[in-house]
């Protein structure tokens, strides 16, 4: 039987005109509009139509987005003051610096400026601390749309076995925690990984977040598996495709998720939650952060 196509783009949807309500009761009530500020180094063609799409959703949205745009050849320093300037901006209550950037500056050093509670991608380390703790935090968006996604299904997380194939900090890792604290029992395959059939065929939910056209193909996928696809990889063609191979796997698994169409669109709408959440922080007394 075929799987169930599993729409990224349905779901996002849904959540973002539930955010378009909150933003919107927000300015009338306690007279503040989200904002969001991105800052692009560059001329990446890939982080340029991200930023696009991120602009584009905060403005459907009635999120205010500030984009400021800098040559490649912009100095760490120089990067450091525009965020310390928006960390002082109380009408700001995102910082998203778009990703890579180039090889002269440290993400690191640039993420740890930004202050943790205006870090709505939830890169910095105070954030990804608190999470792994079961704190309050921005969640990093795609596996908090990963996770959305599951728990849209009519399945339960719990005591399932979760395989994660991919240990980036932004995608794989936070994935696996997430739904740890969900109860499953989550197991981390890699590039090193010994015989990686052996033990994806294991998994009752399969995500995989390695950034290879068509790795997976249904001989690593137990029967009625659900199948998340992180990937984003652009074949010969210019087509975009995902690490499975999607026409193979939808025969196995119960839920499968498409590339483009699938996570892709729960992480700009993550990342529209994160900043309405920061801005609610700001009108509560209780904040999760002092920024
Ligand atoms: P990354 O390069 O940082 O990490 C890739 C991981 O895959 C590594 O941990 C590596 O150990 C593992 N890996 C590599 N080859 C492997 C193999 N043969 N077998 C098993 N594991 C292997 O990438 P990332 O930033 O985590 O992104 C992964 C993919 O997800 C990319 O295609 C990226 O474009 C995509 N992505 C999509 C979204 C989205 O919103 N849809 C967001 C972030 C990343």
């Amino acid at each position: 039987m075929s799987a169930v196509i599993v729409s990224g783009k349905d779901l996002a949807k849904e959540k973002r005109a539930f955010i378009k309500e909150k933003v919107s009761e927000l300015h009338t009530e306690k007279n503040i509009q989200p904002s969001l500020a991105v800052i692009l180094v560059g001329e990446d063609p890939a982080s340029q139509s991200y930023v696009r799409a991120k602009e584009k959703a905060c403005e459907e949205a009635g999120i205010n987005s500030i984009l400021e745009k800098y040559p490649s050849s912009i100095t760490q320093d120089e990067l450091l003051e525009r965020i310390t300037h928006f960390n002082g901006d109380a009408s700001v209550h995102g910082i998203l610096v778009q990703l890579p950037l180039p090889d002269h500056i440290d993400e690191l050093a640039v993420i740890e400026h930004i202050s943790p509670g205006k870090d709505v991608d939830g890169f910095h380390p105070v954030n990804i601390g608190r999470m792994m703790i079961d704190q309050k935090s921005f969640l990093p968006c795609t596996p908090y749309g990963i996770v959305e996604m599951i728990k849209s299904l009519d399945v339960s997380i719990s005591g399932k076995h979760v395989v994660v194939i991919g240990r980036s900090n932004i995608v794989g890792k936070p994935v696996g925690q997430l739904l740890l604290k969900e109860d499953a029992t989550v197991t981390y395959c890699h590039s090193r990984t010994k015989d990686l059939a052996s033990i994806t065929k294991q998994a009752d939910i399969l995500i995989a977040a390695v950034g290879r056209a068509k790795l997976i193909g249904p001989e690593y996928v137990k029967d009625g598996a659900i199948v998340i696809d992180v990937g984003v990889n652009r074949l010969e063609t210019g087509k975009l495709c995902g690490d499975v191979d999607f026409e193979a796997v939808k025969e196995k698994a119960s839920y499968i998720t498409p590339v483009p169409g699938g996570v892709g669109p729960m992480t700009i709408t993550m990342l529209l939650h994160n900043t309405l959440q920061s801005a609610q922080n700001e009108a509560c007394e209780n904040k999760t952060f002092s920024s």
